[in-house]
């Protein structure tokens, strides 16, 4: 098949491209992600996308516009459901751009992620695949997890400590609002019995 892939990340892609490319698939890398945050990280982890492309050969396409701004608007009075948007944001895209570039599918390295929302993402996916008129491949990434990490560390990839929205450098830094989430849990929790 030739597939359009959706790329996240360096250290997400190490696994997936190799392994579709030794499937016999034709592969095209797309990186779209308006979710990454702040400026300096985006380019880091574009950066090391790049070098992975052209360490492991294959081709990369990259939207290098900053989205942080679209991706704001898009979440903005509805944090709680930011990941749905966030997927739906990446994958629409990937899918139209897939229907536009006459590709057979198209996938993502979001699927390869343990910490992602494995199920939500793939109905996300199929949801647009539906919508654009185009396949969407599934395959469960996460079985090379660990050939992933140990590739971006072979590799000497930059590996990031968190997800990717400003929200999600919060949860990975700010300690006060960690306790204070564990405290609203552990309320919601007394709350429902
Ligand atoms: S936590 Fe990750 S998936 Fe969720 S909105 Fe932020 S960047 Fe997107």
């Amino acid at each position: 098949m030739r597939l359009l892939v959706h790329l996240c990340c360096g250290p997400c892609a190490a696994y997936p491209m190799p392994r579709l490319l030794a499937a016999g698939h034709s592969v095209q890398g797309f990186f779209f992600n308006p979710n990454i945050h702040p400026f300096q990280e985006f380019r880091r982890r574009l950066d090391a996308l790049q070098t992975l492309s052209r360490l492991q050969g294959w081709e990369l396409v990259a939207d290098e516009r900053y989205g942080l701004t679209e991706y704001l608007r898009q979440v903005v009075f509805d944090e709680a459901r930011r990941c749905r948007h966030c997927y739906d944001m990446r994958l629409e895209r990937t899918a139209r751009e897939a229907a536009r570039g006459g590709f057979d599918a198209f996938t993502t390295t979001l699927l390869y992620s343990r910490y992602q929302q494995h199920e939500l993402i793939r109905e996300r996916a199929g949801f647009w695949a539906g919508r654009c008129g185009v396949a969407f491949y599934y395959e469960d990434f996460r079985e090379g997890w660990q050939q992933g990490i140990d590739e971006s560390i072979r590799l000497g990839l930059y590996r990031q400590a968190y997800c990717g929205c400003i929200y999600s450098e919060q949860e990975r830094y700010d300690r006060e609002w960690r306790r204070a989430e564990r405290a609203r849990q552990r309320a919601a929790r007394l709350a429902a019995g």
